[in-house]
């Protein structure tokens, strides 16, 4: 990037507008960028984040508005014109090439004099680069064999390969765990201090709290605010996300317990990695209540759900449902004896991306009366209960003959929950359900847990955000290598105890 006036900010957009058929992605946008910032762009899905990033790639033109890199306008025509500015963007996918190295990867598209014969330079600067700022990854290894968070990496890497002044980052943190979100972040303070700019967009309040210099909040593709940390509270972003306040401190009434509905005893699970993921495992829950199940991502958390809901095969022990062991676990045999599940990975194991959302409200249903009659679907009574969930869930689609996969992540939630959570299950285990999901849907999912509880379901729920686990068990359970570090009743949990549990620390 030129600097014509070294007091100019990094970057300027002004008035930015963009339309798309039937809406306004932006109306009339501001953002303006200082080197050595973090700049926090917040807003639900759908609110114009990627979109005004688009258009400062070069992706798209916008309708109205300018745009200035160190006080010069300029008219940014391709993402090749962004780079050569100085611009570099972390996509929400990755867009790397998979049967390539990373080196490979870097050296592409930087022309001829780096053909991929000659990777010797390319790798040395990579090295320097990845050395400087603590981007662990081998340069030799495909693209393939990495891990989520060494495939981020690289595409850093090679972003500041092309030495970009502005970096986008997109989300980056939804698809890492807790410690990589600490490393990553280290690493973006290394790139701000080294008088870098970045622009970083997250959903996550506590991690906007902590990492961001000046915060700009879209909603409905217009600015509704802008403020800085030391100004703000979580409570107040998610207002001006959301246009009403959010209550973050839910207070969960007391109640009684009932029997127990689910019974886990000494449960052993393999891994993947063929180790013992769940280790002699005993956990009992009540109707009426909500067991949290808190942990670091992959101490067992996955393999725990699977078994118990009869996805991965139990090496030993026992799971009880209603009080009647499962003799031979399935999916289909747990469902029937009273157990509902909403998965992890709810594009995988929850939801059918192709189908349309009625047909993912009625996977599990439509096979009993009155949705089938004499082996005859019965289409009006089936298109009453679509209308009816997406209402009373707030599945926010065109119609329930929308395929799923066009919804936002938190809608596509909203349909495993509502599918889950109306099917009469006296169990429910439900894990990570505000993963990747708006504030508004996470309000709106916790409030239905909560009267599920009412209801007197028994409530497993497994989750890797804290937070989250605090506001609504009643009990907290900590997994630490597939075994319980220890169990605390909500009126004596504080955050720095269970963070210590987390960790291994004992009292
Ligand atoms: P965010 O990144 O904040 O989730 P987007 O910028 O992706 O939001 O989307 C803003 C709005 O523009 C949404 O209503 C979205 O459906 C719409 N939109 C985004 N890209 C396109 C496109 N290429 N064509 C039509 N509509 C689009
Ligand atoms: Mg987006």
């Amino acid at each position: 990037m030129s600097s014509p006036d070294p007091t100019a900010p990094m970057l300027e957009m002004r008035g930015i507008t963009k339309r798309f058929p039937g809406v306004v992605a932006n109306d009339d946008v501001d953002l303006t960028v200082l080197s050595g910032q973090v700049h926090t762009l917040l807003g639900e899905n759908g609110a114009g984040k990627s979109t005004l990033m688009k258009v400062l790639y070069g992706l798209y033109q916008p309708d109205e508005g300018s745009i200035s890199l160190n006080g010069e306008p300029v008219e940014i025509s391709s993402p090749n014109d962004a780079i050569n500015r100085g611009i570099g963007m972390i996509h929400q996918h990755f867009m790397l090439v998979p049967t390539l190295t990373v080196a490979e990867n870097v050296a592409l598209g930087l022309g001829g004099r780096h053909g991929l014969a000659d990777m010797r330079p390319v790798r040395e600067r990579l090295l320097e680069v990845s050395e400087q700022y603590g981007l662990r990854v081998d340069p030799d290894a495909h693209i393939w064999q990495l891990a989520v968070g060494e495939r981020q990496r690289a595409e850093i890497l090679k972003a500041l390969y092309r030495d970009a002044r502005l970096l986008v980052l997109d989300e980056p943190t939804a698809v890492l765990t807790p410690p990589e979100v600490d490393e990553l972040f280290v690493t973006l303070r290394q790139l701000t201090a080294d008088d870098r700019g970045l622009i970083f967009i997250s959903h996550k309040l506590h991690e906007v709290m902590d990492l961001s210099d000046e915060i700009t909040v879209l909603r409905d593709g217009r600015v509704s605010g802008h403020t800085r940390p030391s100004e703000a509270t979580r409570e107040s972003l998610a207002e001006m996300m959301v246009g009403r306040p959010v209550e973050f401190t839910r207070s969960v009434p007391e109640q009684q317990v009932g029997d127990v509905q689910l019974e886990i005893e000494g449960l052993t699970v393999q891994g993947d990695r063929g180790m013992a993921a769940v280790d002699d495992l005993s956990i009992a829950v009540r109707s009426g209540e909500i067991v949290g199940v808190a942990g670091v991502s992959g101490n067992g958390q996955r393999e725990l759900a699977e078994a118990v809901f009869g996805l991965r095969p139990i090496e030993s022990g026992t799971v009880s449902i209603t009080g009647r062991p499962v003799a031979t676990p399935s999916p289909k045999s747990v469902r029937e004896m009273g157990l509902a599940y909403v998965p992890e990975e709810r594009m995988r194991d929850g939801a059918i991306g192709e189908f349309t959302v009625a047909e993912n409200l009625m996977l599990v249903a439509y096979e009993q009366p009155p949705f089938t009659r004499h082996g005859i679907l019965n289409r009006p009574a089936i298109s009453d209960r679509c209308l009816d969930l997406v209402d009373r869930y707030g599945v926010k689609t065109p119609s329930v003959d929308t395929p799923t996969r066009h919804l936002s992540g938190g809608n596509i939630q909203k349909v495993v929950i509502a599918r889950e959570f109306t099917s009469d299950a006296s169990v429910l285990v439900v894990a990570q359900p505000t993963r990747g999901v708006d504030i508004g849907a996470a309000e709106y999912i916790h409030e239905r847990l909560l009267e599920q509880r009412a209801a007197g379901a028994a409530i497993l729920l497994i989750s890797e955000d804290l937070d989250e686990v605090m506001q609504l068990s009643d009990r907290i359970i900590v997994l630490l290598e597939g075994r319980i570090m220890g169990a605390v009743a909500r009126a004596d949990a504080s955050v720095n105890d269970i963070g210590l549990l987390m960790s291994g620390v004992t009292a």
